[in-house]
């Protein structure tokens, strides 16, 4: 019967890296515990309000499965991990009272909490869990928000059941409206390095590799030396590429938006910064984007583990930037989010934007907006905030090689969703992504991506104001 079971499991293809031997079953194949249930239900209150002290969990009828994931099972095209019977509806109407047909707030825990990056040890050379491993890219929907589409099913008969029973009731939302969520990492400022440019002349000569025009390179090449030895004196082309404050800055501006910016530190592994958090150029732009109503965070480390190394970093900017937040995004998008809550939580950080696919856009939880981070070792809802990252500049230029047009259609998918559920789009785009040399027409596409939330009419989402907000309504 096992047997049976596990070749129909969308995981069967992992079980080999999975944590079974320790007791913990990638395919959750127990009952919720209550603290696992709770997690859920603190989300979900955000979406529906209930007149006087009435408690939405008294209200829903809801079957606890425990069983494991066995089959594939969809209402519609979206998939429940944990059905309860053949139904294809999410809920029905029996003796006046709304029944949900299937397992509902276990299928939201198992996604929202990230619970298959807990069950499995299986990581890339970077410590991060792989897209290819993960049941969004089993059902080819990391674009899909999966977990508001079960919450919009639960918050439905909640409705249904309160008007049966004459209860008031309002829809609300953890995020007040359709909203994108502007980053900038700060990894690399200095294109015109000796180091850089004799790397590009290596490259030009085949003794380094190479996924560019040899001869767009060349002329990169030939621009940085001449550079370097102050033989170009027109302002225009002797731009940086990679010091782009001001550009990124106006074009948002522009569009009535801001943004936050993350700064990394030394932290003696070969990929530390080319620049000091408090070099005199870095800290006058700097400066300068706080002076304009950005936010500014910090770029943890590779090797960024435990609390006093949160804790070191954000009291290290904060000390060189008045106005700094206790905001983070780990370099290389290495987190686990079990482990690293924990330890985020305890060195003080307040809200993290780092979960996010490195290969893949779309949502990692299955969910498009903010929600709390789950410690599964001390089955507690932690303090950490996480702000979903939908995609980065190098995980559809790189990584997938899209081309523009490409780029835009599967923005506009996630954007769809995000209107839909009035969620919130957010956006990893390096200060160095504009280098016309490794991406011809960059920035053309960059301002039309921007034009395009303009046209869906997103509210601009802060990372730590907006969060302010949203923490102040779970409190409620
Ligand atoms: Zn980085």
């Amino acid at each position: 019967m096992k047997g049976q079971v596990f070749s129909t499991c969308p995981f069967f293809f992992v079980r080999h890296n999975s944590k079974e031997m320790k007791g913990i079953d990638i395919n959750l194949g127990r009952k919720l515990t209550e603290a696992e249930e709770e997690y859920v239900y603190k989300h979900l209150r955000m979406h529906i309000e209930i007149e006087g002290d009435g408690e939405i969990r008294d209200l829903i009828e809801m079957p606890k499965s425990g069983r494991g994931m066995e089959r594939d099972f969809r209402i519609g095209e979206i998939p429940v991990l944990f059905p309860c019977s053949e139904k294809e509806e999410a809920y029905r109407e029996e003796g006046g009272h709304i029944v949900f047909n299937h397992d509902l707030i276990k299928s939201s825990f198992y996604l929202l909490s990230c619970y298959q990056e807990y069950a499995t040890e299986e990581r890339d050379a970077w410590g991060r869990y792989r897209y290819k491993d993960s049941i969004q890219a089993y059902w080819d929907m990391a674009r899909k928000p999966i977990v508001n589409y079960y919450f919009e099913w639960m918050v439905e008969g909640i409705a249904k059941e309160c008007e049966h029973r004459g209860i008031a009731y309002k829809k609300i939302s953890p995020v007040g409206g359709p909203s994108v969520h502007l980053t900038h990492d700060l990894d690399t400022l200095r294109y015109y390095t000796w180091k850089k440019s004799l790397f590009r002349i290596a490259q030009v000569i085949g003794l380094r590799n190479c996924d560019t025009s040899r001869g767009r390179l060349a002329k990169a090449g030939c621009m940085s030396i001449l550079n370097k030895l102050g033989l170009r004196h027109d302002e225009k082309t002797r731009r940086d590429p990679y010091w782009t404050f001001e550009r990124i800055e106006d074009n948002e501006a522009y569009l009535g938006y801001k943004s936050t910016w993350f700064l990394l530190q030394e932290d003696g592994s070969k990929f530390g910064p080319d620049y000091r958090i408090d070099d005199e150029d870095v800290k006058e732009a700097v400066n300068r984007l706080i002076e304009r109503g950005n936010e500014v965070g910090v770029h943890t480390t590779i090797n960024t583990a435990k609390a006093a190394d949160f804790k070191a970093q954000i009291e290290a900017i904060k000390s060189t930037y008045k106005g700094a937040k206790e905001i983070n995004r780990k370099h290389f998008l290495s987190i686990d989010p079990d482990t690293m809550a924990r330890e985020m939580e305890k060195g003080g950080i307040k809200v993290d934007c780092t979960l996010g696919f490195s290969e893949h856009e779309g949502f990692r939880s299955s969910y498009c907006m903010p929600h709390y981070l789950f410690d599964h070792e001390g089955q507690r809802t932690t303090e950490v905030v996480e702000i979903p990252l939908a995609m980065m500049d190098v995980t559809v230029l790189t990584h997938r090689k899209l081309i523009y047009d490409e780029i835009f259609l599967t923005v506009g998918e996630m954007l769809d969703e995000v209107r839909r559920f009035g969620g919130v789009f957010s956006l990893l785009w390096h200060n160095s992504t504009f280098d016309e040399t490794y991406y011809p027409g960059i920035e053309t596409f960059y301002e039309q991506l921007h034009s395009l939330f303009a046209q869906y009419q997103l509210k601009c989402y802060m990372t730590y104001e907006s969060t302010k907000k949203y923490i102040g309504k779970t409190e409620k």
